[in-house]
């Protein structure tokens, strides 16, 4: 007899519901969804109303693996191997931050400035710092058709995974990589700049959920000792980077031009702040998260 007899859907996905919550993981039923429909190629509606489905001893086997692994708190996108984010599907790979849903509000926050750019100027040029899956810039680029940039990282396993979500999203004409801390390779100019750094405190790393801790990359979490390292690296050079700011025949300057959108931790808001006014920005637009926290800014060039 196999390891992994067949069995029908339903009761395999009891079976993974009951592991998990027996695990202490919330939402099990959710999880225990989510991870066999995914395996499967089923949405979550589907594994709902197909349970008669019969389930071959492969899929057992690969299903047994899976449950294995999320029960030593793989979470469920890194054992699919794939994360939605703003509607884009996207590859994750070992040297990528999961893209979490409060990210989005950085793209909300930053697709009418980019918008406003490439109606005034017919194209618009990104930068995304530490781009990982290359998320954000992707899902910007995905919105809008005359905007091209470039997403950065230190890792070249991050680069060549953002670089294959803009192949498949069908992005890569006007998606590139380029391998480098923060500033360090860039070249150019760019009409917005966007990044989601690491940003939490080295001291607080091993108290963090062993989902995020022991699966998340070191490199996309880590802030240094007052979790602010990148965001001032960022602030000190960001000016040299962005376009320069042309006066208007009123002689006013663009209000958007030249303008950086960073997502930030909970209790960053006025830190984070004043590094950025300390570099002559000032702030444009604060958003908080689902959970009500601080979690976006975005800031423009002050002045000429
Ligand atoms: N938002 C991530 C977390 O909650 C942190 C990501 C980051 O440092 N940029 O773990």
């Amino acid at each position: 007899m196999s390891q992994h007899p067949a069995s029908v859907l339903k009761t395999v996905v009891a079976d993974a519901r009951a592991q998990f919550a027996a695990a202490g993981i919330a939402d099990a039923a959710i999880e225990a969804r989510l991870l066999i429909g995914g395996l499967l190629g089923l949405s979550s509606t589907e594994v709902f109303v197909d349970g008669d489905r019969v389930v071959d001893a492969l899929d057992m086997a690969r299903i047994a693996d899976a449950v294995a692994r999320r029960l030593g708190h793989e979470p469920v996108h890194r054992i699919l191997g794939m994360r939605a984010f703003h509607g884009l599907d996207l590859l994750l790979s070992k040297e990528t931050l999961e893209p979490r849903p409060d990210t989005e509000l950085l793209v909300e926050c930053m697709l009418p400035v980019l918008r406003r750019i490439v109606a005034e100027k017919g194209h618009a040029r990104v930068l995304d710092l530490g781009t990982g899956t290359g998320a954000i810039i992707l899902a910007l680029l995905s919105e809008v058709p005359q905007a091209t940039g470039v997403g950065s990282d230190i890792s070249e396993d991050a680069l060549s995974t953002a670089t294959r979500n803009a192949q498949r999203l069908d992005l890569g004409e006007r998606f590139q990589g380029v391998r480098s801390h923060w500033f360090d390779a860039i070249d150019g100019r760019f009409d917005i700049i966007v990044s989601n750094p690491p940003y939490i405190r080295s001291d607080v790393i091993p108290e963090l959920e062993p989902e995020v801790r022991d699966f998340d990359p070191p490199a996309a979490l880590d802030g240094g000792p007052d979790g602010l390292d990148a965001y001032r690296a960022i602030a000190s050079q960001a000016e040299h980077f962005l376009e320069l700011r042309v006066p208007q025949e009123d002689g006013s300057f663009p209000k958007d031009e030249g303008s950086i959108g960073v997502e930030i931790g909970f209790d960053q808001r006025d830190t984070v702040t004043r590094i950025f006014e300390d570099a002559g920005f000032i702030l444009t637009q604060a958003r908080r998260d689902y959970g009500d926290n601080d979690r976006v800014l975005v800031f423009t060039r002050g002045g000429p």
